[in-house]
């Protein structure tokens, strides 16, 4: 049984209350290891660590900040094998999958910032000959970052990472679900030499340690990611406060599929979007447009694809989709295969939990499912599922797929796929879309603005954004 413990001030603690929650292994649906069941007495303590942090931090040069974060991404390289497993083990996704993209992604992000403030310029405006006007940016004091669990580590620090950079220190809670990278990622830090405080992890409930990080006075942002109605909750516990907000939440996202597509491309793409990560990826394309012309050709090829994706442990190597991340999230993925059919649509394929052999056979596997004939306007058309659920649709013009499109509350991301340029950049903006995919899926430059529209989201992720979003500008006019 492996305990995890919190990380605050600079040291491995247990809850305050001594209590202890379950940690599941999706694969076998079996108890693993223990997570603090913390609460706000947790929270206070690490506050005051981060309170007590902030000024040496905020005053450390932007030399040293970048290096001891390099140092962090250096050892999670180091330790990529071991972090893997421990993520496909935590989450239930193929250790292929973790091992390529999500560890890497981690490092990725904390070399990403630590070395962009390097490069960063201040802004100066001259007033017609008479003034000056200098923009400075200063670190805002303690922020709060909470993550989901579908790409634990990979978002966990694309998070932490601008708001450490930028001189802010932290107080982090991972989802309850899969905290268990993140535990090791403090052990990291610890081992990196970041200093006491800088940043601390505490692990628990949404509703009991979230919400007691989103209510405590002293924390002076929020940084996001998760449900829509979660990021509600926050923003209303958050305005009242005036807390800096950024909220990246779900998404149903459309896959556009025009005639004039190179097919094989958009083929093996579309399967991919469709079902990486068991569909668990906030921009996974669930709704597929196809035009009319070649609707019966993509289908049959589609589904033929979808139906040869091999379902498995997430450790074995020749694993293309592995376990869902919990019992209820299984459930409520069930639930909405269930209501397409009630709904009126027709399975083309999966549909199925799976149950697999010997230690696996309790583990939280559902087949890749593929369903067409249900409406525009049906619930799942327009709910999240977040599973690997996807629905086919026809279409005739642009103008029509671009109206389907839209038409529900999300706009995360969206893919298209045609061969035509002026159809591209017609299309792409027309959608109601923070991010616009073009002939390709998840080709991510981490400059890049990220983020949503509508209910998918306030404020944008990356780059420059990102480090804006953890820094509060002023501006100094000096009268020439
Ligand atoms: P969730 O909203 O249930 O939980 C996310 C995090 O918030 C967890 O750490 C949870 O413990 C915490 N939390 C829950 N209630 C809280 C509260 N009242 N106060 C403070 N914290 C609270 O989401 P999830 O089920 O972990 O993740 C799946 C969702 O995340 C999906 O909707 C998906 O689309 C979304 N997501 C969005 C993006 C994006 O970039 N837009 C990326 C990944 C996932």
């Amino acid at each position: 049984m492996e305990r995890i413990l919190n990380y605050i001030g600079g040291k491995l603690v247990e809850p305050q209350s001594g209590g202890y929650l379950d940690n599941i292994e999706p694969a076998t649906g079996k108890v693993y290891g223990e997570i603090p069941d913390s609460d706000h007495q947790d929270i206070e303590l690490a506050v005051q660590a981060a309170e007590e942090a902030f000024l040496a931090w905020s005053k450390t040069s932007r030399e040293e900040r970048s290096r001891c974060m390099l140092r962090i991404a250096d050892l999670i390289d180091d330790n990529l094998e071991m972090l893997a497993m421990a993520e496909a083990k935590d989450n239930g996704k193929p250790v292929k999958l973790a091992r390529s993209v999500d560890i890497p992604r981690a490092s990725a992000n904390m070399r990403f910032f630590a070395t962009a403030i390097l490069h960063e310029s201040t802004e100066a405006h001259q007033t017609d000959g008479e003034a000056l006007n200098v923009t400075t940016r200063s670190p805002l004091g303690v922020v709060a970052c909470i993550s989901p669990w579908n790409l634990p580590l990979y978002l966990f620090t694309w998070k932490i990472a601008p708001a450490l950079a930028s001189g802010n220190t932290v107080v982090a809670k991972p989802s309850e679900i899969t905290p268990m990278t993140a535990f090791i990622f403090s052990k990291l830090c610890k081992e990196a030499g970041l200093p006491d405080g800088v940043l601390n992890i505490v692990h628990g409930l949404g509703a009991k340690a979230g919400q007691a990080l989103v209510e405590q006075p002293g924390i002076k942002a929020i940084s996001f990611t998760g449900g829509t109605q979660t990021g509600k909750k926050i923003a209303s516990t958050a305005a009242s406060q005036f807390k800096k907000l950024s909220l990246e939440l779900g998404g149903k996202n459309p896959n556009i599929i025009f005639a004039d597509a190179d097919f094989e491309k958009a083929l093996k793409t579309s399967v991919h979007s469709s079902f990486a990560n068991q569909g668990q990826i906030c921009l996974c394309g669930s709704r597929i447009f196809i035009e009319r012309s070649i609707y019966n050709k993509f289908k049959e090829a589609f589904v033929s694809k979808t139906k040869a994706l091999r379902i498995g442990s997430p450790y074995a190597s020749d694993t293309q989709v592995g376990a869902l991340v919990s019992k209820q999230h299984m459930e409520k993925v069930l639930s909405y295969i269930d209501l397409a059919t009630k709904e009126g649509g027709a399975l083309l394929a999966g549909g199925q939990r799976v149950v697999l052999d010997g230690e696996f056979a309790e583990g939280y596997y559902v087949q890749p499912t593929v369903f067409e004939g249900l409406s525009q306007e049906c619930r799942t058309n327009s709910e999240e599922i977040f599973g690997p659920v996807v629905t086919l649709q026809p279409f005739d013009t642009e103008e029509e797929v671009i109206a389907m499109a839209n038409a529900t509350d999300y706009g995360l991301s969206a893919t298209v796929w045609t061969s035509h340029l002026d159809r591209a950049n017609r299309v792409s903006a027309a959608l109601h879309s923070g991010i616009v995919w073009v002939n390709c899926w998840l080709f991510r430059d981490l400059r890049t603005p990220f983020g949503g529209v509508k209910h998918s989201g306030m404020g944008r992720e990356g780059g420059w954004d990102a480090l804006n979003f953890f820094t509060e500008k002023k501006n100094i006019c000096v009268k020439l």
